[in-house]
């Protein structure tokens, strides 16, 4: 063969082999990893002349018992992305814009306007990922390296790739990984841990979980992350970190997660039918945790995005990891779970307006963890307690693991950002965001000792 058509089919294979990828992508993006329960055909939910906005002072508003986020959410179809007792951050349709402008007007309510076109950011997310894919495999081509691997922190990731992530690493280091498969969602999918251990039996345990809340991508990324930094290089991890028994579950509402990959990206529960009202679908998990159920912070109604579902761990979710967990719970010293957004590190409680006996040993590890994240990557991060900041919300698997589990180390994390973006965070920021999940769960296990 002469160097001329040597080149002409090395430029064939690299172009193949980008059609092949993007083949690939193409199929996650319709839903390749589809449940028993699932539509295909399901038309994907479009946030076009959709804005994303802050009313701010709500709790001023709240003190004349004018709930705010309700009439938002049922009057003018608003979807809450994040509440506080500082703020509201809601995307809201401009038709619906006029009326509740006028609303919030008469009750002297400030507004901000974050994005003006929710779907621009949407696009605008996907674009960069697939170009960051590209160019990757550009290299790899060049590089005529195959790893085996898809896994990349470059995009957001599919189920698929994140469980053959899990597997590959299990596969890898067979002696001190195990793979389980904890139980299944109502779509049919695993529910997927994977325990990084030397010493089952006598090592102290740290759980960290990610993706309760479908939208909030940046937590699976995180937390592969996280399950990359341990594995990576595991022969030389300090002692606090080789002598501590992980449990990593980066995906823990598998079929949220997809749908919100395939047909609505701001989708956060779970995608059980409600059987008292149709087509009402999806329990928040992240309310369906035994303890303080009835508390403020989560609804009754199955069509709120906070739906607290018919009953406490009525989910097949929250019923597996409680169920896993509950067994475990000896020696289980660490309890973290990651969200997004605020860029906060807090701690128990939340379903009530109490802090724990020991809050400021919590507070002081988060402090640490904190201070640690500016120095590597310069963002700030804001560590309390979680009513605080959060408001008060029942239900929690946060509180849930120290009330009931007796856990010391409890912490959520909510990642990027501050509100710029807020679930629809740019890939380009996973990498850093994942060196901040990280940061917590290295100054974490540490504190554990
Ligand atoms: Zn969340």
């Amino acid at each position: 063969m002469n160097h001329r058509s040597l080149l002409l089919w090395m430029l064939f294979g690299s172009l193949l082999a980008l059609a092949v990828a993007r083949g690939n992508s193409n199929a996650s993006l319709t839903g390749h990893v589809l449940g028993d329960h699932e539509d295909l055909n399901e038309i994907p939910v479009r946030y076009d002349d959709t804005e994303l906005w802050r009313i701010h002072n709500i709790s001023d508003a709240l003190l004349w018992t004018v709930p705010v986020t309700e009439i938002m959410e049922n009057k003018f179809g608003a979807n809450i992305w994040k509440e506080n007792p500082k703020y509201v951050d809601l995307s809201i349709t401009k038709t619906q814009a006029k009326g509740a402008r006028s609303f919030l007007n008469a009750h002297r309510l400030d507004t901000e306007v974050l994005a003006r076109n929710v779907q621009d950011l949407i696009d605008e997310e996907q674009l960069e990922g697939i170009r960051a894919t590209q160019a990757k495999l550009g290299r790899r081509i060049r590089k005529a390296s195959n790893d085996g691997s898809e896994m990349n922190w470059n995009d957001y990731q599919s189920l698929e790739t994140i469980y053959d992530y899990m597997r590959e690493i299990r596969a890898k280091y067979p002696d001190i990984c195990r793979l389980y498969t904890i139980g299944h969602t109502y779509g049919g999918r695993e529910l997927k841990v994977l325990r990084i251990s030397e010493n089952p039996r006598d090592n102290k345990k740290i759980w960290i979980d990610g993706g309760i809340h479908a939208r909030e991508w940046i937590s699976p990324a995180t937390v592969t992350f996280i399950l990359s930094k341990l594995m990576d290089d595991w022969e030389n991890q300090p002692k606090y970190i080789r002598e501590l028994t992980w449990y990593i579950m980066p995906v823990m509402n598998p079929d949220g997660y997809q749908y919100s990959r395939t047909v609505n990206r701001l989708w956060r529960k779970n995608r059980s039918p409600s059987t008292i009202r149709a087509n009402c679908f999806g329990v928040d998990l992240n309310r369906n945790f035994d303890i303080g159920w009835t508390s403020q912070g989560s609804s009754k109604d199955p069509c709120s995005d906070i739906y607290r579902g018919s009953a406490p761990n009525s989910e097949l979710e929250t019923k597996a990891v409680a169920e896993f967990l509950s067994k475990r719970k000896y020696n289980l010293e660490a309890y973290l779970t990651y969200h997004s957004y605020g860029q906060l590190i807090v701690y128990p409680w939340a379903f009530k307006a109490v802090k724990v006996k020991d809050a400021n040993v919590l507070q002081r590890v988060a402090n640490t963890a904190a201070e640690r994240i500016i120095q590597k990557t310069g963002t700030p991060y804001k560590a309390a307690v979680t009513h605080e900041v959060l408001g008060i919300a029942g239900g929690g698997s946060d509180d849930w693991s120290r009330g009931v589990l007796g856990v010391k180390y409890v912490y959520t994390v909510e990642l990027r950002d501050r509100g710029l973006n807020g679930f629809v965070l740019p890939p380009k920021y996973i990498k850093d965001t994942a060196i901040e999940g990280w940061t917590v769960a290295e100054t974490v296990a540490q504190a554990i000792g």
